[in-house]
């Protein structure tokens, strides 16, 4: 896998036909994701329905990323959720990837020569953000195969102490069984002061972490509640919640209330 098989990865979305459809379905049916099959053909079918407010370019809804307007974006579904108009049809970017954008922009302002940043399992659609500006900037993960630092366990990193000044690492430790061992991990090589910067999936309206028997839910290992915050208390001196859907200043970026980023400060 390369990070263009990542979510995010600025290729334009490219709409399934009714066999794609099909299958994938029949696909999630045999590995028992019956609610997971059901809201796929609820969100395809309405994909299908809307694809002509989709790719309208006079439309009210905006991505930052790629700068195109539209009228409607792409809905997703999971076995859990309904993500509506969450998929801008012309680079990709999800919710969170447009409410980070503009936590980005704003972070890479107070960064120079002197800093370096660490990306784990790094998206395409953020490069013009952090490549080629005064910071160094490195790419990271276990699985893709073109980052910088290629073959590296969030669980047990293969880094120096004190290396970082900030991490960034979306969606990443849900995939992993030891999610605490991966806080310390990264905590131990961003430098004093230093900050990671995750956002996970999950539901925050709930107090609590659900804990999966399985890994049939996209490999997750659990979807987060705010207890998750408590987690990450127990590694960073001081840890804050910011809720993206409030940076998006406009209203235009469909953004859903409580789409949480965590920032935690060595
Ligand atoms: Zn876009």
């Amino acid at each position: 896998m390369n990070t263009i098989d990542n979510p995010g990865s600025q290729v334009p979305y490219r709409f399934k036909s009714f066999r794609e459809v099909a299958s994938s379905t029949i696909t999630r049916l045999r590995k028992g994701e019956f609610k997971g099959a059901f809201n796929f053909l609820v969100t395809e079918f309405l994909n299908a329905t809307n694809k002509g407010k989709i790719l309208d370019k006079q439309g009210k809804l905006y991505c930052p990323l790629c700068e195109n307007h539209s009228g409607a974006f792409i809905h997703l579904s999971n076995s859990f959720r309904f993500s509506f108009n969450s998929v801008c049809p012309y680079c990709s970017s999800r919710a969170r990837h447009r409410g980070l954008s503009i936590y980005y922009k704003e972070l890479t302002k107070s960064l120079n020569a002197n800093h370096k940043i660490l990306h784990f399992a790094p998206e395409p659609v953020f490069y013009s953000i952090f490549k080629n500006k005064e910071f160094e900037y490195q790419t990271t993960d276990y699985i893709l195969k073109d980052v910088e630092l290629p073959k590296q366990d969030v669980q047990n990193l293969n880094i120096d102490d004190d290396t970082y000044d900030v991490i960034l690492t979306n969606h990443v430790i849900e995939h992993v069984p030891d999610d605490l061992k991966a806080l310390q991990e990264m905590c131990r090589v961003l430098k004093k002061g230093g900050k990671c910067i995750i956002t996970v999936p999950g539901n925050y309206n709930n107090a609590h972490t659900v804990y999966f028997k399985d890994l049939k839910n996209n490999g997750h290992y659990r979807d987060y509640g705010m207890d998750f915050q408590t987690k990450m208390k127990q590694v960073f001196s001081s840890v804050e919640a910011i809720d993206l859907h409030d940076l998006d200043t406009t209203g235009s970026m469909s953004i859903p209330e409580k789409e949480l980023l965590f920032v935690g400060i060595k």
